[in-house]
């Protein structure tokens, strides 16, 4: 048996294609391994998490950098860059990418990646500079969120950061999305046209930056279920008007807002007219932006906030593939523990009886 082992440790003389896929494997499977761990017990935040990356990932990494050209060098640094994405990890994404460029695969693009406390952005076909002037737009409509609504929770998976991946096209098949699929955290999906700044709407039509604030409505709560779709896209736009706007007017003078003048078209003022002499309910889609409107109009964004906050500390509503659905229902229910004032709290049970 020693002498069959022995002989099978001298046929296998690893290649370097072989040392490279091992190493990229090393650092992948830990990343896997923390954020599967995060997953099942979120706790802190993404930077502490991934400050948790074992010495035994960081030296494969190394290994990995120091190994000669070869096929599985591109594999291995193009695997390993992904993956240090999915654990925030930029510097290791731009070791991967510096690699690559010293490499005789220094044509292969990894595009550009930088990160932010509460987000991580990913650009296809623009640099790093894009992104910094993308980052000034996204946290502007962060903070509009948190100033108009309050919301706590945004990512799927508390604690990981927002993703936004920006790619350059030559034309938008698909419009902004959220992306619900990848397992550890929530994903906008968020194609341009222009590589210089943002403009929005394109020359062709299409609400980019809105698209940013409604796609936001989307990751921060999707309604009803699977087959579902309770609130018939309603929430996404009525969340995604009132951000637009309030963005728009408070950075009308900044720099970073120079080529968007979505509000025009996009703006709370344009919803609340389209919907004023229609009677609110949970079923039609008029009905339901008559509710939105009304709950915004007499008990505000912020209780709106408030009564998804409630939701989300009790985390008892339905989750698929861990995004947090609700129902209208739960909605009434949690304005009505949240609201202080009876009064308020009578107007709330008759909006919501409008349904069936
Ligand atoms: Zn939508």
């Amino acid at each position: 048996m020693i002498t069959l082992l022995a002989a099978f440790a001298l046929a296998f003389c690893p290649t370097d294609d072989d040392k490279a896929s091992k190493q990229a494997e090393i650092y992948a499977e830990a990343v896997d391994k923390l954020n599967a761990a995060h997953a099942r017990n979120p706790k802190g935040t993404e930077a502490e998490l991934a400050a948790k990356l074992p010495a035994k990932a960081a030296k494969a990494l190394d290994k990995l950098i120091a190994l000669e050209d070869s096929p599985g060098l591109l594999e291995g640094l193009v695997y390993v860059a992904e993956k240090a994405l999915e654990l925030d990890r930029i510097e290791d994404f731009n070791r991967a990418k510096e690699r690559l460029a010293r490499s005789e695969f220094r044509e292969y693009d990894l595009g550009a990646a930088i990160t932010r406390p509460r987000f991580q952005l990913r650009g296809r076909g623009v640099d790093e500079d894009y992104l910094e002037h993308f980052s000034e737009v996204f946290q502007a409509v962060l903070e509009g969120y948190d100033e108009v609504f309050g919301f706590e929770e945004f990512s799927k998976v508390p604690g990981k950061k927002l993703r936004v991946r920006i790619h350059l096209e030559e034309k938008i098949e698909r419009p902004p999305h959220f992306a619900p699929q990848f397992e550890y955290h929530s994903e906008i999906d968020f194609p341009i046209v222009n590589a210089d700044e943002l403009v929005s709407p394109t020359s062709d039509g299409k609400f980019l930056f809105y698209g940013l604030c409604h796609e936001l409505g989307h990751v921060i709560a999707m309604w009803g279920d699977r087959a579902n779709e309770e609130d018939k896209h309603v929430w996404a736009h009525y969340t995604g008007v009132v951000v637009c706007e309030y963005v728009a007017e408070k950075h009308k003078k900044s720099r970073f807002m120079k080529g968007i003048r979505d509000e025009r078209w996009r703006s709370y003022e344009a919803f609340e007219k389209e919907f004023e002499d229609v009677p609110p309910n949970t079923t039609s889609r008029e009905g339901i932006s008559a509710l939105f409107r009304a709950l915004h109009e007499e008990v505000g964004p912020k209780a709106i906030g408030d009564a998804i906050n409630y939701l989300d500390e009790k985390d008892v509503r339905r989750r698929i593939n861990k995004v947090r659905y609700y129902t209208f229902r739960e909605l009434e229910d949690g304005l009505l523990e949240t609201l202080k004032k009876k009064k308020r709290k009578k107007l709330v049970k008759n909006l919501f009886a409008g349904g069936t």
